[in-house]
Order: C-alpha cells, then sequence, then structure tokens
C-alpha cells in the first residue's frame, strides 16, 4: 500500500543534482481526461511521486502507482533522442528517488514504450503496464516459432521478468531459426505461468521479478530479426538505468544534506561535500550524454552510455558509503525509506556488469577509429 503525504521537502535536492537544471518546464498538472498521449510534464511528476510513500515490500501497491501514473499521462516521457532526453531521465531520476521498485517498473513501461515507437509499432502501447523482458542466460533461451506474417508462438522459460504478476504486457527476447527477435506477448493467456517462487531479495523485493514459462504463447513480432540490439534506442535506454541509479544516490544525499543543515557536525559536512562532488559530477555527465544523444540520435551511443552507466555506478557507491558513515545507523534502523533505498540500490546497481562494462568501455577507447576525443575540455 501508498500513501500520499509523506513530506516532499525531505528529498529536495539542489540545482546542481538536477539532470536538467537548466530547462524550463510547464508546471501545470496533467489532465487525465485529454488522452494518455501526452508527453509527462516532469515537474508534475515530480511532485506526484513525491507524494507516494509505501509501507511493505508488496509490488501490487507500485503496480497500482504505476497505473496511477498511466491514469495521468505521466508515463508518455519524452522520447530519448528527440531534443529532451535529460527531461526524460529527469523524470526516472524523479521515480526513482521515489522507490528502487516503483522505477524498475516504470522504467521497463516506458522503455517499451520507447521501442515500439522505434520499431514502428507505437500503436500496441495503447492499452496496459508493458515491461521488457531481454536477459538471457546462456543456457535458457526463449524459442520463437514463426506462425504466419509476424505471428510468434513462445516456448520457453525468461528469467529476470520483473514486475510479471503485475503487467499486462511485455516485450521479450527470443530466437527464431536461430536468429535474435523480439516478442510483443500478451501475459494472460493460459499458455503463460508465473512464479516468483525464486525471489529470494531483500533489496528490490517489491520488483515480484520471476521466472515467465511460455508454452505455445501467442505473440508478435516486432521489428525485423536482430532489431532490438542493433537499433540506436538499445544504448539510449542503457542510459536510462543509470538515471535511476543516480535519482536514488541523490535523494540519499538530500537526507544528508537536511541532517547538516539541521547540525553542522564537520565530519557530516565534510562527507555532504565530497557526496556533493560525486553528484555534481555525474549530473553533469548525465546532462551531457543526453545533449549528445539528442544531436547524434542515430549514432552509435555504446560509448557514451557505458560511460555514464561506469561513472554513475560509481558515484551511487562513494554517496551509500559517504551517507552511511555521516549518518550512522539511526536512519538505517529508524527511517522506512532509507532503510529500504539503501537496501535497495545495491542490488539494483548490479544491474551494472561491473569490471566486464569497465572492460567493454575501455575498448571503446583503443578499438576502431573512434574520432571522438572523450578528455578533450574544448568539447562542447
Ligand atoms: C532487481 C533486478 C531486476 C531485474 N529485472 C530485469 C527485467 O525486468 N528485465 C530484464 O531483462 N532483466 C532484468 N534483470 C536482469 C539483469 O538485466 C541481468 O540480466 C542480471 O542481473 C544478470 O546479469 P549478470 O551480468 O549478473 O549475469 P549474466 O551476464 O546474465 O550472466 C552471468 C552469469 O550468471 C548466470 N545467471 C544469469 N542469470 C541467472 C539466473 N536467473 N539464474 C542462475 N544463473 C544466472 C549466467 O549463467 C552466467 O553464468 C534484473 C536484475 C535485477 C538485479
Amino acid at each position: 500500500m501508498n500513501d500520499i503525504g509523506h513530506d516532499p521537502l525531505r528529498r529536495a535536492a539542489p540545482a546542481a543534482w538536477y539532470i536538467n537544471s537548466g530547462l524550463r518546464l510547464s508546471d501545470e498538472e496533467p489532465d487525465a481526461e485529454s488522452g494518455p498521449r501526452r508527453y509527462a510534464l516532469v515537474p508534475a511528476l515530480e511532485r506526484y511521486v513525491a507524494g507516494v510513500r509505501y509501507h511493505d515490500e508488496d509490488a501490487a501497491g507500485r503496480a497500482a502507482t504505476l497505473d496511477a501514473l498511466r491514469a495521468r499521462g505521466m508515463d508518455w516521457l519524452p522520447l530519448p533522442g528527440r531534443g529532451e532526453t535529460a527531461t526524460r531521465w529527469r523524470g526516472l531520476a524523479a521515480v526513482a528517488a521515489c522507490d528502487l521498485s516503483l522505477v524498475k517498473l516504470y522504467e521497463g513501461h516506458t522503455d517499451a514504450l520507447a521501442i515500439l515507437a522505434e520499431l514502428q509499432r507505437a500503436e500496441l502501447a495503447d492499452d496496459g503496464n508493458w515491461a521488457v523482458w531481454a536477459a538471457e542466460p546462456p543456457d535458457r533461451k526463449l524459442i520463437a516459432h514463426a506462425a504466419g506474417g509476424d505471428a510468434l508462438t513462445l516456448e520457453g522459460a525468461k528469467p529476470w521478468c520483473s514486475g510479471a504478476p503485475h503487467v499486462s504486457h511485455a516485450l521479450v527476447t527470443a530466437w527464431r531459426d536461430g536468429e535474435p527477435v523480439l516478442a510483443a506477448v500478451e501475459l494472460s493467456q493460459p499458455s503463460i505461468a508465473i512464479d516468483a517462487s525464486g525471489w529470494q531479495a531483500v533489496g528490490m523485493r517489491a520488483t515480484a521479478t520471476s521466472e515467465v514459462r511460455f508454452d505455445g504463447a501467442r505473440a508478435v513480432q516486432i521489428g525485423e530479426s536482430g532489431a532490438y540490439l542493433s537499433r540506436a534506442g538499445f544504448w539510449h535506454g542503457g542510459a536510462g538505468i543509470a538515471a535511476c541509479w543516480y535519482g536514488c544516490a541523490a535523494a540519499l544525499a538530500a537526507i544528508l544534506r537536511s541532517s547538516v543543515k539541521r547540525h553542522a557536525e564537520p565530519h557530516a559536512c565534510a562527507h555532504l561535500g565530497a557526496a556533493d562532488a560525486e553528484l555534481s559530477s555525474v549530473a553533469a555527465l548525465l546532462r551531457e550524454t543526453a545533449a549528445w544523444i539528442d544531436e547524434h540520435p542515430r549514432d552509435d551511443a555504446r560509448q557514451c552510455a557505458l560511460r555514464v552507466r561506469v561513472a554513475v555506478e560509481q558515484a551511487a557507491g562513494q554517496v551509500m558509503e559517504h551517507v552511511s558513515r555521516a549518518l550512522g545507523a539511526v536512519p538505517f534502523c529508524t527511517d522506512d525509506w532509507f532503510a529500504h533505498a539503501i537496501a535497495d540500490l545495491p542490488v539494483f546497481l548490479r544491474q551494472s556488469h561491473a569490471e566486464r562494462d569497465e572492460c567493454a568501455l575501455g575498448l571503446t577507447l583503443v578499438d576502431g577509429d573512434d574520432a571522438r576525443e572523450p578528455w578533450n575540455l574544448g568539447r562542447v
């Protein structure tokens, strides 16, 4: 369950920590009656989620919030690469600052809308809550069989399906005749079984991440074979995850800032300064990355997406350390929001592939003839 009435100011952060602090946006509430195809008005989204608070680890409450956001058109974030990528990420950061399990569902849904738009199937997104389930452990691949036209049937199991008991549709990766395909599937079919019993997580518990079994489920192929990975938006979506990590880290640091405002203990103040340096640096990188994506929407964003993910992962780890050492055990043990956020964030950060991602980033600097000069201060 969630309630409205949590003090939004508790999570108020300095302007330097806002991803697109320079942009002026409308401050009006979106009108639920005026149709869902309006871009979310991010300040209204920020206000709405700042008032949402959970008292349990139940995914149903998060799914109910996603329904409420959809009813207000607040799921229509600006699409990446269309000039307002930073606004999109500011929206993701705001939802992450509310609750990381909520943003796991919200980010998956908004990512699905962006993928469907990019692959010219936006009309499918009219109804329901969507998820994107693309994880593929090497030994488990979902098999797609052709069923006429773009129709498919799906066989096999998919692990890592966040929100599975609560979403209505998913985009899933599968293999058709040895080629990777993306399939849209409606989840109420009797040929689909959801098993959440393996999800023993404490952090991110309220995502109800499940294994989903498909036993001849009907689905529709989205785009050509290989389209999911080869489209430019793949890396735009990957960078958006970093905005989620960032939003939670900034909200944790905002609690430290409030504490130091009340009592300027020098060690806590030093930790606040160190956290500010981390957050302001990666906020600047997020803004710069968003601007690059907007200027080069069709180009390969792999390098800048990997860079921002690695940088935000490192910064989030540092911020958790500074906040923890400055505030001690009290908020871990007495502050409901803090206790959940500090348990959720390390688990969510493991969607990074750690050293494998750092290695992949390093390889982009030594392989190929990449003309970009990443360390040049003259770069716009
Ligand atoms: C909280 C949370 C929510 C997630 N939600 C989603 C989601 O909604 N959609 C989505 O596509 N992905 C989701 N993921 C999965 C994520 O994208 C990665 O695929 C996952 O974290 C595994 O990545 P990895 O780099 O550790 O392992 P991989 O690179 O995938 O594999 C590394 C090793 O782990 C093993 N492995 C991987 N998965 C499993 C498994 N389930 N059981 C046993 N062994 C396994 C592999 O066999 C391999 O040996 C979620 C992850 C987390 C932590």
